[in-house]
């Protein structure tokens, strides 16, 4: 197999070979054989394929790098995993052995955190959509319940009288950071004065306990100035609550949102030469919580809810070619086993894609197609790539946001997911779904049965 020469049936096409562009030569394309000294052909072996794998280490490199990162510009910091961005278990466990806490924004993943063992008072319980039961369940567990609106409060208000209890909160403050269209539907306005509002009804309440701060202002940001202006206003806010109650919030929570290093389709230089770095995000923060001269011993614990900055370059998809194709106007095409259904941020994003084996100098602009039956289902609409024979593997990079929580059943099902351990082990740590998965949840009128 391997000695069998590559054969294509001729094209005739215009010549780019050896084309110059403003960054040198053209790239050649390296061949990603192994994922943290795993082999891909292991893997593949071992778990079928399309397979998606993450690295421990590297999930444990970028959470511990954020921490000194943010540490040593200001002493109190707290990271709490946004479970949205990606809720595989064994995920928000390593970010929980790393000391973050849950960040949850529905039920569901309020239970799931409470599952993994993480307290109440070490949850922080964001989103429009909390139901009653959810509210009372997370007053009860003294979780950290950021209002979003004021139907929520009032509801929360409600509940502690009703039941005698005390609720530890928040407000989630939506404000102008400069970035447009502004979010503006999660919390409570600050410009329009709805969030001093908002403090003001919680102070009134003995059963309400204000304990911080909350903006989370966009996602994938791509300024770091924004989060010195919502760290300022959230830090005048914490002053009104000095100066007007002598109360200190004991945090303020700048959200998530910080742009990885995924490149956004449309966009022109890499991600990694403009979005900021880590240190300027915590720069600016640090900056905007300082302008508040607070004393030592008052000073709020700086909580972030970083998701997809932390998570995105540590998973990678494995995925297998299925056919090579040359489309009508001689454009070279490959066919592979995952698509959208797998990779719904291929929406957005030009994800890198590696081939897994030594695949020759034959580079020609392609469009790397998924296995649907949908013309949407692209992986990349134009990438340099080598030809690649049937069976031959694919890596994709910066799989591990919200891939893993945005992925559907459709037409295939999901496949297995690993993660290489920092021993060198392999541990599969979500099953691949089949047939009898899917019926589980099916229900079949028994008058519709065939005989
Ligand atoms: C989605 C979300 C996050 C995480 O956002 P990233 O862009 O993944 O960093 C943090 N906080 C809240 C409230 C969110 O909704």
């Amino acid at each position: 197999m391997a000695d069998k020469k590559r054969y294509e049936r001729p094209v005739i096409n215009k010549h780019y070979s050896g084309l110059m562009n403003k960054f040198g030569s053209r790239p050649t394309t390296q061949p990603k054989t192994e994922i943290d000294g795993v082999t891909i052909n292991e893997l593949v072996e071992k778990y079928g394929s399309p397979l998606y794998v993450y690295s421990e280490k590297q999930i444990r490199i970028n959470q511990r790098n954020a921490l000194r990162i943010f540490k040593t510009r200001y002493p109190k910091v707290q990271f709490a995993w946004s479970y949205k961005t990606n809720y595989l278990s064994a995920i928000c466990s390593v970010f929980h052995k790393e000391g973050s806490w849950a960040e949850v924004v529905s039920e569901f993943e309020y239970d799931k955190a409470r599952k993994l063992g993480i307290k109440g008072e070490n949850i922080i319980f964001n989103g429009p959509d909390k139901s009653r039961n959810a509210l009372l369940k997370a007053i009860k567990e003294k979780a950290k319940i950021h209002i979003d609106h004021f139907d929520e409060l009032y509801e929360i208000i409600e509940l502690t009288e009703e039941h005698k209890l005390k609720a530890q909160v928040a407000i989630r403050v939506n404000m102008d950071v400069g970035v447009y269209p502004k979010w503006d539907r999660f919390g409570f306005n600050y410009e329009n004065g709805e969030a001093g509002q908002a403090l003001k009804r919680i102070m009134m309440n003995p059963n309400l306990q204000i304990v911080g701060l909350h903006a989370h202002i966009g996602t994938y940001m791509m300024t770091a100035e924004a989060y010195r202006i919502a760290a300022s206003k959230l830090a005048l806010l914490a002053r009104f609550l000095k100066d007007e109650y002598d109360v200190a919030v004991s945090y303020i929570d700048l959200g998530g949102g910080f742009a990885s290093h995924n490149t956004l389709i449309g966009q022109y230089l890499p991600a990694e030469e403009v979005v900021p770095s880590m240190e300027q995000f915590a720069e600016a923060i640090s900056a905007g919580l300082y302008e508040l001269n607070f004393k030592v011993d008052e000073m709020p614990t700086l909580i972030l809810e970083t998701g997809r900055a932390l998570i995105d370059n540590t998973g990678h998809l494995i995925s297998t070619v299925l056919a090579n194709k040359r489309l009508s106007s001689g454009r070279r095409a490959l066919i592979i086993d995952a698509g959208v259904n797998l990779l719904f941020t291929g929406f957005w994003y030009k994800h890198p894609v590696s081939p897994a084996q030594d695949s020759g100098v034959n580079i020609e602009d392609t469009t790397i197609y998924g296995p649907l039956c949908m013309n949407i289902d692209v992986i990349r609409e134009t990438i340099n790539f080598p030809s690649l024979r049937k069976g031959d593997k694919v890596v994709i990079d910066y799989v591990g946001a919200y891939d893993n929580t945005q992925w559907m059943q459709f037409i295939n099902m999901r496949p297995n997911v690993v993660m290489v351990m920092e021993d060198g082990t392999v541990e599969l740590i979500r099953k691949a779904e089949n047939l009898d998965y899917i019926l589980d949840r099916e229900v079949l009128p028994e008058k519709l049965k065939l005989k």
